[in-house]
């Protein structure tokens, strides 16, 4: 079968692999679409031997079960299903409570990540990784799995403090950050302010339903200070989704005393959190900062039913499988609005 491999850090091909087989407990899922995510340039980018090669990348994906393999029960060839892409240990204290996102094992393990993923025709998938997704299609399932997922396991962390009339700002409406739009209309009433430098991401976001836009740049703090009030006001919820030094140091400088600062992009930015009152502060008082990572499959069954139910939908560019390289470059750029989803 095809698959688009990093064979090398930082080289991303086309090659030719053996169709795997499903060992016992694993399904063989023929893909039907895999998103692009950021997180992919990432890992292309990390030092060697952060990352198993040659390995397939994708973790974002959805497809149809081709085989079930030895002892599965409850999928059968042609079901549609989205996949989980985290596999924890299963047996620490996280794993047990169903956050996996919070393995103390095997913290970054995962489909695409530590083993082969969806970038390919086919991929084998432990079936406990799978969820029903019914007609959704699958370049719709796909999304809900990681750009989905991960910003409404954001959501749910920051739910205390989105009561109805606070203000979530919301930074980098991409991939992530337009369904993180979508979920905080779909599940909350609070006031949503979107950041981005590109003006249509900008655009996209303002037809998603925020309240205001406002375009990355030096001025950017006292444009959002307009809105959600200057220190010792703010936002009550700050999601980052790109966490480079310039959105770092607006998401800590608009945050309300109080207020939580969500940190979910990986570009590379420092937070300096230092506990004093007087001026200028790195951080307000009782500001609290978390950084999630991905989510739960109990949260991405919520997540699909949010897409079933017509609330949760990704703005895709499709690709070809052949095309993926081309894919990622453009991602690279910033010209991929939405996301872009590969259909091999
Ligand atoms: P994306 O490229 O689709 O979107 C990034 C957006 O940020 C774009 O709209 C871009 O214009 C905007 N942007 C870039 N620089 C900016 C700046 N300085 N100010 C304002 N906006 C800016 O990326 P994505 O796939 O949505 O991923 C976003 C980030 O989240 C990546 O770093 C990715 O690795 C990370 N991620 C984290 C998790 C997690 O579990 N923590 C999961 C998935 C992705
Ligand atoms: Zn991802
Ligand atoms: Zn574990």
């Amino acid at each position: 079968m095809r698959a688009v491999r990093m064979t090398a850090p930082g080289v991303l091909e086309l090659t030719e692999v053996p169709t795997p087989q499903p060992g016992p407990g694993e399904v063989l899922l023929r893909v039907g679409a895999v998103g692009a995510c950021h997180s992919d340039l990432h890992i292309l980018d990390a030092a060697a031997g952060t990352f198993p090669t040659p390995m397939t990348l994708g973790h974002e994906i959805a497809g149809t079960v081709e085989t079930p393999g030895p002892g599965v029960d409850g999928w059968s060839p042609g079901d549609r299903a989205a996949v989980y892409g985290i596999i924890g240990c299963g047996r620490c204290r996280a794993c047990l409570r169903g956050e996996e996102n919070r393995c103390r094992v095997v913290p970054l393990g995962g489909i695409g990540l530590s083993r082969d993923g969806g970038l390919a025709e086919y991929v084998v998938v432990p079936a406990s990784r799978l969820l029903h997704v019914g007609d959704l299609d699958p370049t719709q399932a796909a999304p809900l799995t990681d750009a989905g997922l991960t910003p409404y396991h954001a959501v749910e962390l920051a739910r205390p403090r989105l009561r109805p009339g606070t203000t979530c700002v919301v930074i980098g409406i991409g991939g992530l950050g337009h369904m993180a739009l979508q979920i905080l209309v779909a599940t909350t009433a609070v006031r949503i302010v979107a950041v981005d430098t590109s003006v249509a991401a900008l655009d996209l976001a303002g037809r998603l339903g925020a309240h205001h836009v406002v375009q990355a740049g030096p001025d950017a703090v006292d444009k959002i200070r307009e809105l959600v009030g200057p220190p010792p006001d703010g936002a009550d919820v700050v999601l980052d989704f790109v966490g480079a030094q310039p959105t770092l140091d607006t998401a800590r400088q608009v945050v309300a005393t109080g207020g939580q600062l969500l940190l979910v992009g990986l570009a590379g930015g420092t937070l300096p959190v230092r506990p004093v009152a007087d001026e200028p502060p790195t951080v307000p008082l009782e500001t609290s900062v978390v950084v999630p990572f991905w989510g739960t499959r109990a949260e991405l069954q919520e997540v699909i039913a949010l897409g079933r139910a017509g609330r949760l939908h990704a703005d895709v560019q499709t690709f070809p499988l052949a095309e993926a390289p081309e894919a990622y470059e453009a991602l690279r750029r910033g010209d991929i609005h939405g996301r872009a989803v590969i259909v091999p």
